[in-house]
């Protein structure tokens, strides 16, 4: 079973918290084991996990891509957006996270963040759980 949800980014980039959207839709699968996998079928946006305790940490990882100078770069992409397409296949457009008791294993301080690169656009993003 596939499960999608959309999203709605605000701003030019930005990292969004899936977190609780995603542990809902594991809930509600009753797999108390197995793995679930999240996807975005998007080629400017990505999937990753990191730090959801300090909200400047979500701020530090978009300032430190920008530091990759991309907007300085003559890129042949016609739509004008290839910084937004080199940020998302860097990050890439999933990632796999354990079930372990019902619950999604993350680490205390992790997070599961929906990254919009080429912003503001509506979103969607693939869970499928594999019990
Ligand atoms: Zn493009």
């Amino acid at each position: 079973m596939i499960e999608s949800f959309t999203l709605q980014s605000l701003g030019k980039e930005d990292l969004i918290d899936i977190t609780d959207t995603v542990n809902t839709i594991v809930t509600r699968s009753q797999v108390t084991d197995g793995i679930c996998c999240i996807y975005t079928p998007h080629t400017t946006a990505a999937i990753t996990i990191n730090e959801n305790a300090d909200p400047s940490v979500r701020r530090d990882i978009l300032k430190g891509l920008s530091h990759l100078k991309f907007e300085q770069v003559s890129f042949s992409h016609a739509e004008g957006n290839s910084p937004a397409h080199c940020k998302s296949s860097l990050i890439g457009c999933s990632e796999m996270v354990f079930i372990d008791g019902g619950r999604l294993n993350l680490g205390t301080w992790q997070g599961i963040y929906f990254c919009e690169f080429d912003g503001p656009r509506t979103r969607k993003v693939l869970v499928k759980i594999i019990g």
